[in-house]
């Protein structure tokens, strides 16, 4: 069986790990390959590679940089359907869907072939008598990045390509679920040029990623994940007096108004809510029907999510694949009937689907629970899989007063007719990205992706001009010429004049 290793300094190495994870093919349920899970000492090993070509690459022309980074763009469309395959076999999403991700992600890698004009600083020329300010960015050196399963190419390219093309090296610990995408894409910044050690892969668990919150020479550490796994990242990497940015979970709301073109929602809701199997951030796990409309939108949202096709992610009749591991079906199968018990009505019930031919396989169908409440589990817990909680309310008001008592905020869409409707909740709602008759509002590569309260924690949003901050440091400079012109030395402080 395949074994997994690590990229460190351009070779693909054990290092000194010896513990490993296993990998599935969710389709099958059968283990497909071996992931070594690295040491402290293996994280060291990435680090100092890293620090190495931080020395050259950190020195490095903007349009050395950019060279590199076109390249690579080529390289991520010519291996698309590859790295889809990949990502299918790992994480069961279906291969159409992995292209999204791919394309979503290499939009990152386009903006960060303009590095040249985000990192444009600026110029003050004669602040005061003879005298000039500018200032400049630079980037921090060796940077980390710890990426969820759930889009194993997509996310880490928030983070890398703008590490990168601001100048810093990078050390990326995905996901042990679906590692192999990273090393593939390790093997595409080689072809593209990147000097050894300037992307670095390391896999494993919580031994690996502990190893990267306490590294002395790692000056800022990208996390995206689940919120109590965003938090413990958050405070050790800062105690450690490391930048952090940490993305976390989410439980996204779409609201439904009466006025609203209940087909046109229902099947964007459908989408949003079964895609990818739920297993998005951004994927839409509460539909709020607001008024009256709501019985019948349940009735078209009943038909929609029974006629989601399922199977394996490599059949290209699949809308939908299996989800990640034998845990996690057994954990939505749960919220499902924990939902049922609490006094929701299960309108579907995907608990007890199977797919032919695919017994093993760690599928789950489609669920949509209505009458759901907030004090419910199927309320309050991030299922992350393909369940759809309807909760009812009966006035606009009530349904922001809903999303704004969720602890989370990432993403939420309102669909309605109606631009008074839609403005007064985009100005009201306290989540961080917002779709007017867009479900999966995930925001273009050069604005930036964050949400708001668990879904972020610390301050930092990714990817973008938040990006490029994050990744480098400002420095202002004064500069008097010619010097000699000046008056004599003051011993009050300096005021321009
Ligand atoms: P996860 O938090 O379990 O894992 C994320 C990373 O942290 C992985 O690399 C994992 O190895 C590591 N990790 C896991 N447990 C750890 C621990 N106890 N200590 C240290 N490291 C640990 O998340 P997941 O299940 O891989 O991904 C799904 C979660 O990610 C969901 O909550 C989803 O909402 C969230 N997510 C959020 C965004 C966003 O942009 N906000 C994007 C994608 C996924």
């Amino acid at each position: 069986m395949k074994t997994i290793e690590h990229r460190i300094g351009g070779t693909t190495t054990a290092a000194a790990s010896t513990r490993t994870a296993p990998v599935h093919d969710p389709a099958t349920g059968r283990q497909q390959a071996s992931v070594l899970l690295a040491e402290p000492s293996d994280v060291d090993s990435a680090v100092a590679a890293a620090s190495k070509a931080f020395a050259a690459w950190g020195d490095s022309s903007l349009s050395q940089r950019t060279k590199v980074l076109f390249a690579f763009r080529e390289l991520l469309v010519r291996h698309e359907d590859e790295l889809a395959r990949v990502i299918s076999s790992e994480h069961g999403k279906v291969v159409e869907d992995a292209r999204g991700e791919i394309v979503r992600g290499r939009e990152v890698v386009e903006y960060a072939c303009g590095i040249a004009d985000a990192l444009k600083g600026s110029f003050s020329d004669q602040v005061s008598r003879d005298v000039d300010v500018h200032d400049f960015r630079q980037p921090l050196g060796v940077v980390a990045g710890i990426t969820p399963f759930n889009f194993p190419v997509m996310v880490p390219l928030w983070m890398h390509p703008i590490a990168i093309a601001t100048g810093n090296t990078f050390v990326l610990k995905p996901s042990e679920r679906d590692p192999s995408a990273a090393n593939l894409v390790a093997e595409l910044y080689a072809e593209a040029g990147l000097p050894d050690g300037v992307f670095n892969v390391v896999h494993g668990d919580k031994a690996a990623v502990d190893a990267i919150l306490d590294h002395p020479d790692i000056a800022a550490v990208s996390f995206v994940g689940s919120t109590p796994v965003a938090k413990y990242v958050h405070e050790r990497a800062t105690a450690a007096g490391k930048r952090v940015q940490a993305l976390g979970g989410a439980k996204n709301h779409a609201v439904v108004l009466p006025d609203a073109d209940l087909e046109y929602a229902a099947d964007h809701l459908t989408a949003a809510a079964f895609g990818s199997a739920g297993q998005r951030c951004m994927a839409v796990s509460v539909a709020v029907a607001v008024g009256p409309a709501g019985d019948r939108l349940v009735e078209i949202l009943e038909r929609k999510a029974r006629a989601v096709r399922v199977g394996p992610g490599t059949d290209p009749a699949s809308d939908m694949g299996p989800v990640v591991t034998e845990a996690a079906r057994r954990r939505i199968v749960d919220a499902v009937a924990r939902g049922a018990e609490q006094g929701a009505s299960v309108v579907v019930d995907g608990r007890d689907l199977k797919v032919e031919g695919h017994d093993g396989g760690f599928f789950v169908g489609p669920s949509l629970l209505d009458h759901v409440t907030t004090e419910m589990d199927a309320y309050r817990d991030e299922i992350f899989g393909p369940v759809l909680a309807v909760v009812r309310a009966e006035t606009v008001d009530e349904a922001i007063a809903i999303i704004n008592a969720n602890p989370y905020g990432n993403g939420t869409a309102i669909f309605t007719g109606s631009g008074e409707a839609a403005r007064k909740f985009q100005r009201e709602v306290k989540v961080g990205m917002i779709g007017v008759n867009v479900p999966i509002p995930v925001p273009m590569s050069y604005y930036s992706f964050g949400g708001w309260k668990d879904s972020l924690i610390g301050d930092s949003p990714i990817h973008g001009p938040a990006g490029v901050r994050f990744y480098t440091r400002a420095k202002v400079v004064t500069t008097r010429w010619p010097h000699t012109r000046a008056s004599a030395a003051a011993f009050t402080f300096p005021t321009s004049g």
